[in-house]
């Protein structure tokens, strides 16, 4: 097969890195990058620049897990120009982002940045959850919405957190069953989403 590329290392070395983007492989990576070299000025040259910029001035806060500026700090966890009394806990930004887009719920995001893995790694200590349970206790948050996947571990999790809130007076809720065995949050429809979030469920103490 002949190589398009001529083995020119630094584009080589793009595709592999745009290779690993989601949804793209091989094939789409140098249809991007033979784009971005035919628009060196208009594209290549302001995406560059960005992606240094974002690099550089966009983090995960360390307290709530969501993307923030690292010169204008955490817009999601100050308190400041707003005050919420629920906390929706989700696994990730992707689903941060798609219940802020469907417009059905006020209040706080609390990112995990994943799940409780059910395998023997025990990632616990990374998943923000004692700084989730300090922000309950800070804010005097009424309600704690878990919305993690309708996942074995997104499910295992929502457990662990409710477990992790047994002594702190606050509702726990967690999205109605209505939600598809298996679903993650980021791919639900709006109406689903919606739904799920309107029958949400008290989780109740274990009896132990
Ligand atoms: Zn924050």
């Amino acid at each position: 097969m002949a190589n398009l590329m001529q083995n020119i290392n630094e584009i080589d070395e793009l595709i592999k890195l745009i290779s690993r983007l989601p949804g793209l492989g091989p094939k789409s990576a140098k249809r991007i990058i033979l784009k971005l070299i035919n628009s060196r000025d208009e594209l290549m040259k302001p995406m560059a620049k960005s992606l240094a910029e974002v690099y550089k001035n966009v983090s995960r806060c360390k307290l709530c897990g969501a993307l923030k500026s690292n010169s204008l700090g955490c817009n999601n966890c100050s308190t400041e120009n707003k005050k919420f009394n629920k906390i929706c806990v989700v696994e990730s930004i992707a689903d941060q982002w798609s219940i802020e887009n469907s417009n059905i719920y006020q209040g706080y995001f609390h990112i995990l940045g994943g799940t409780l893995s059910t395998s023997v790694t025990n990632r616990k200590e990374d998943l923000l959850i004692s700084s989730l349970v300090d922000r309950v206790k800070k804010n005097s948050i009424e309600e704690v919405i878990i919305a993690t996947s309708a996942t074995v571990e997104g499910q295992t999790t929502a457990h662990y957190i409710k477990d992790s809130l047994k002594n702190i007076n606050v509702k726990v809720s967690k999205l109605a069953q209505g939600l598809p065995v298996g679903g993650e949050i980021e791919n639900l429809d709006d109406g689903t989403l919606s739904s799920a979030f309107k029958n949400r469920s008290r989780i109740e103490n274990n009896p132990d």
